[in-house]
């Protein structure tokens, strides 16, 4: 997936300076079982200001910061001693979905996950229309941009309390506009997600107060990064025809 291996790099270069620790050792703390590395924060793939005014520096300070942080330190909390330490975030979600008694873990390890994809479905000067071959397949199986627009608006305001809203890549090869409550994620159904928007409350009520149609609008006229969604897609046709 596009975004991990970005994450994973910047985040390497972050420890390795903060604690002045080479790479090398950093790596192998990470894959030594007695030691296993825990989770931390992904940095932003921006600025915090960046996406100013459409999303606040603020904004960025609590749903990063604070949210995105608080998912990351209890999930380090709940794995440690368990099965789970040291495990990939996406086994440790795949292992833990539809585990009532895992609950916790599957929530703060989705959570993870599904905030780092958002900051990475958003860029500076984002939004507007995508191109080339995910253009493409938006007018064959969604009806055309317009109609995406249309669904994806659907999807994100009709998602009664918290959640997200996704344009994914179906296991049947087809993309579709989805939504998922709370911490749920489309990874654990086997599709490919290319984008999403989050619309728990703390993602736009500090710069849109309760005005999800705004948010959700300006997340796709000024914000969605689809180079993301296109890479995503890209990796995808090429993990299917390999
Ligand atoms: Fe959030």
């Amino acid at each position: 997936m596009g975004f991990t291996r970005r994450a994973f790099l910047q985040f390497s270069m972050a420890a390795s300076a903060i604690a002045a620790l080479p790479l090398m050792r950093v790596l192998a703390a990470a894959t030594t079982k007695e030691h296993p590395m825990p989770f931390t924060l992904p940095p932003l793939p921006y600025a915090p200001t960046a996406l100013e005014p459409h999303m606040s520096a603020k904004t960025f300070e609590f749903h990063h910061g604070k949210h995105h942080n608080a998912y990351v330190v209890k999930l380090n909390e709940l794995i440690a001693g368990t099965e789970f330490e040291g495990a990939k975030l996406e086994d440790i979600i795949l292992k833990t979905a539809g585990d009532a008694s895992k609950a916790g873990i599957f929530n703060n390890a989705a959570q993870i996950w599904n905030h780092t994809f958002f900051w990475n479905s958003m860029k500076p000067s984002g939004g507007g229309k995508p191109t080339g071959e995910l253009a493409k397949k938006i007018d064959a199986d969604l009806g055309g941009y317009d109609k995406f627009v249309d669904a994806f608006k659907t999807a994100a305001t009709t998602q009664f309390g918290s959640g997200w809203a996704w344009l994914v890549l179906g296991k049947d090869g087809k993309l579709v506009v989805t939504k998922t409550p709370n911490a749920e994620t489309p990874l654990t159904s086997g599709a490919t997600s290319l984008l999403t928007v989050d619309v728990w409350e703390h993602a736009y009520y500090i710069d849109y107060q309760n005005r999800r149609p705004d948010f959700v609008a300006t997340f796709l006229d000024k914000l969605v990064n689809w180079e993301f969604a296109a890479s995503n897609f890209a990796n995808a046709s090429v993990k299917k025809a390999a």
